[in-house]
Formats: C-alpha cells, sequence, structure tokens
C-alpha cells in the first residue's frame, strides 16, 4: 500500500469531526408520510413476512397490539431520504464528514455495522421524525479494500416528543485501490491481474462446498440429509425439519433472472462500473445472487434466461457468476 494521508487533511477531518459531534443532536426532516398500511404491505410483501399484525385490521385487532403495528425493521423506510438530497431536506451533522472525505479521495464506502434498537411499534397514523448526531470518526486504517476512515452515527426517531427507535450506523468511507486496471469485458468481470481480489467470500463449515465446488467448475447446492430440502445460501440448520445433517446436490448451472438491479455507484473495488447483479431462479427450486458477465447491463431483463460461469477472480478465488443462454 502506497497511498499515505497528508496530514494536514488528516487534522482537518478529525477537527470537522470534532466540531461534529459537538453539535450534538440535530433534527431532520419529518416523514413525507405517516406510518401507513399501503407502504406496509408493499414492505412485507417485498421481505416476504405475512405476519397479519401488520397488514390484516381483523386479525391485528385479535392480537396483543389490539390493532395494525408496522414491522419495527422498517423504521429506516418512513424517513429515508432519496440519493440526491431534495430542495429544503434538512441537512445532518454527517453529511460535510461524507464529503470531506469524498472530496479527498475516500470515495467508497462500505457500511460496516447497523445496529438497531425498537423502544415500541409504531402504528398507522404516527409522523416520524428523525435526529442524527455525529459519534466518530476513526482512522486512516489500512483495509483490504484500502486505506479508509470509519464514519459512526446515531439516529433516533421520535414520534413527537417520544423517541420510538434507534440505530448506531457506521460505514467505512476508503479509497479504492488502483494499481493493475481491473477489465470487466463488458461490466462485472474480474481483474485480469494477478493482485488479490479484494471482496473475499465468507468461507466457513457452513459454505466451503459451496467454494471448494466453484473451484472445480461445479455449481453446489445445500440439501438437507434428513428431509432432502434444497436451501441456499448453506446454513447450519434446515429451517423446514431442523436437521443440521446436511450434504448437497451439483445443479445443472441454468437459471433466469427473477429479479436484478444495476450498479453505477459508488465504486466496488475489483470491478468496472455499472455492473448488472442479479438474482437468479434455478430450476432446482432455489435463488442465488450473482453477477451477470457477457451482456450489457442495459440489456438485463426479468426472466433472461442464464447459465452459470467462473472467473478466475485471483490466485485462489474462482467466483460463479451468470452469462445469457439461448433458451
Ligand atoms: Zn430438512
Amino acid at each position: 500500500m502506497t497511498v499515505t494521508t497528508d496530514p494536514s487533511l488528516h487534522d482537518r477531518l478529525m477537527a470537522l469531526a470534532e466540531r461534529q459531534t459537538a453539535v450534538g443532536e440535530v433534527f431532520g426532516t419529518a416523514a413525507a408520510d405517516p406510518v401507513n398500511v399501503p407502504m406496509i404491505r408493499h414492505w412485507t410483501a417485498a421481505m416476504g413476512d405475512a405476519n397479519p399484525v401488520y397488514t390484516d385490521p381483523a386479525a391485528a385487532a385479535e392480537s396483543t397490539h389490539g390493532g395494525i403495528v408496522a414491522p419495527p425493521a422498517m423504521i429506516q423506510v418512513w424517513t429515508m431520504p432519496g440519493v440526491k438530497r431534495k430542495e429544503g431536506q434538512a441537512a445532518t451533522p454527517v453529511d460535510d464528514v461524507l464529503a470531506m472525505l469524498d472530496g479527498n479521495g475516500y470515495t467508497g464506502v462500505v457500511a460496516t455495522n447497523c445496529e438497531q434498537t425498537y423502544h415500541r411499534y409504531v402504528r398507522p397514523g404516527e409522523r416520524l421524525v428523525p435526529a442524527t448526531r455525529f459519534s466518530a470518526l476513526t482512522g486512516p486504517k489500512q483495509t483490504a479494500l484500502g486505506e479508509g476512515y470509519f464514519a459512526t452515527w446515531n439516529v433516533t426517531w421520535y414520534s413527537g416528543e417520544e423517541p420510538v427507535a434507534e440505530m448506531l450506523f457506521r460505514v467505512l468511507k476508503f479509497r479504492p485501490r488502483t494499481g493493475k486496471a481491473p477489465d470487466g469485458g463488458g461490466g462485472g468481470g474480474p481483474a485480469a491481474g494477478r493482485e488479490p481480489y479484494p471482496l473475499r467470500p465468507a468461507v466457513n463449515r457452513d459454505t466451503a462446498f459451496f467454494w471448494e465446488g466453484a473451484a472445480q467448475g461445479e455449481l453446489r447446492i445445500q440439501r438437507c440429509a434428513a428431509c432432502g430440502e434444497l436451501r441456499h445460501p448453506p446454513g447450519p440448520v434446515c429451517p423446514s425439519c431442523r436437521s443440521a445433517d446436511r450434504g448437497y446436490v451439483v445443479a445443472s448451472g441454468e437459471g433466469e433472472v427473477y429479479s436484478y438491479v444495476v450498479h453505477h455507484n459508488p465504486p466496488v473495488p475489483g470491478l468496472r462500473t455499472p455492473f448488472a447483479v442479479a438474482v437468479v431462479q434455478l430450476p432446482e427450486g432455489v435463488r442465488i445472487v450473482g453477477t451477470v458477465v457477457d451482456c450489457p447491463p442495459s440489456e438485463v431483463g426479468i426472466g433472461m434466461p442464464l447459465r452459470v460461469t467462473y472467473r478466475q477472480m485471483d490466485d485462489d478465488l474462482i467466483l460463479p457468476v451468470w452469462a445469457p443462454r439461448e433458451s
């Protein structure tokens, strides 16, 4: 790592962080809409949460809540700002710190911590207001992604005077490594060089079989040895029968796009933007997330037939990725 931080930049960053910490809690813009059932319905549908206390007035009335409540994990949704801050939307004490990091080359971002505390359920009709306080800036640290600073802040959501939920949020803002230029060859491809690919999968006792399979050109899907159910991503226990006995099957390698996003920003180490990441529906029944290669991201669409292929990312890592196939 050849990058060193300009000492005066470090001092200026720390001074700004100290000032923003001293500011304390700053109230933001109130939620555009009060807590409401249509938004709850869309969220629970997207998350696959069928608990009727969130959407069914009759069932909710019978429940311990006595009426519809919002899923606690939805708390951020109510006051989520757009990608770009709109005219009139309140600034937070975090903005200037992140802007200064961005302006000095720390353009990469990855969230490292999100800890939420729910004081109570919120109900339709409540209009939430977020308040943010900047907590800490630490660094510079050398990380696998590059040199960076960790920024931490806390958000409290209020309903009237009452705090109903809190969140600690921490991001690593880093200088993406340059060095050998990654070559996407049409997006989402691997680095061509032998530099270690910076984003390593978590390999553990539950997932090792998957990565060993990828290294041999096999797409392996975990299978419960007791009841036969397939599951992905791999885990220690069968969600159907709770057996810890497991094996795997080798998938056909075909699939189709169930859903996808095209990633434009922020920069991702080792990948050239934009690239498409798809949720791939396998004929075996499970879904798997992967990058779509050999195809402009603009041509990726739902239902597109795909075939798995393998990319050597560096000396040790082979990643399964997905390429278009003739249907
Ligand atoms: Zn099972």
